[in-house]
């Protein structure tokens, strides 16, 4: 039986005070190792899936379970550290400290997860390797973020999801900014470091074209009942 590391079922969820909008997931697992392309138009709850994916916000109702651990039991703090724990996120404008360099920038998850520090061994040398794994030049390891290309900022972004071998990567959007080549060499990183360590991969994009790189595509309305007002 392959083992999940992420299940969520029966979830339901409406943004507080927004009656507009509500999204149900009756069923979505990831298998360990699994690489899935999750689709949808804009607005159509993807990003507020992930968010409830990392344990940010917690559903209406129904359970989201990460490595074996149902979120939306644990107070805030737990929630927090599990995150750090067990998912690498990379978000759309990659989120990085302007002002921290790209060595802080990397190691940042480590400081709020004891387990990833230890599986990441010595920190500076596993950025260094991460580095080097994702073409990213010696020479700016200790650069500040902002100092940085666009093509640099998204490899530290890389590394800072994968530093420490979380189970999971969650991307939203990571390419949409990209040219095509740059969004095939942004992808080729990505797959050969969580094929490297048999990471799960759950990568959002409303490009249908990215899917044949992936295990599996699923689409937002094929997996959720999604309510829009007017619609
Ligand atoms: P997508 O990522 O697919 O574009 P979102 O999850 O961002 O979709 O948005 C889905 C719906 O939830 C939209 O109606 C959006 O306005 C609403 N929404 C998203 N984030 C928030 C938020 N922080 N507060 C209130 N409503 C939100
Ligand atoms: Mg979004």
């Amino acid at each position: 039986m392959t083992q999940a590391v992420l299940k969520l079922s029966d979830v339901g969820y409406h943004w507080p005070g927004r009656s507009a909008f509500a999204l149900h997931v009756a069923d979505l697992t990831v298998s360990k190792g699994e690489t899935v392309l999750l689709l949808g138009e804009s607005g159509s709850g993807k990003s507020t899936l992930l968010s409830l994916i990392c344990g940010t916000i917690l559903p209406d109702q129904g359970s989201v379970s990460v490595a074996g651990t149902n979120v939306t039991t644990l107070s805030g703090a737990a929630r927090d550290k599990l995150r750090a724990e067990q998912i690498g996120v990379i978000f759309q404008q990659f989120n990085l400290l302007p002002f921290g360099t790209v060595s802080d920038n990397i190691m940042l998850p480590l400081r709020f997860a004891p387990e990833r520090r230890k599986r990441a061994g010595d920190a500076a040398t596993e950025v260094e390797n991460l580095c080097t794994a994702l073409g990213l030049p010696r020479s700016v390891i200790h650069a500040k973020a902002n100092a940085l290309s666009v093509g640099q900022q998204q490899r530290v972004a890389v590394a800072r999801a994968l530093i420490g071998q979380p189970p999971l990567i969650i991307a939203d959007e990571p390419t949409s900014a990209l040219d095509a080549n740059s969004q095939a060499a942004f992808l080729d990183l990505l797959f050969t470091q969580t094929a490297a360590h048999d990471t799960s991969l759950l990568m959002v994009s409303h490009d249908p074209r990215l899917g044949e790189r992936f295990d599996r595509v699923i689409r937002m309305e094929d997996i959720a009942v999604i309510e829009r007002a007017g619609e």
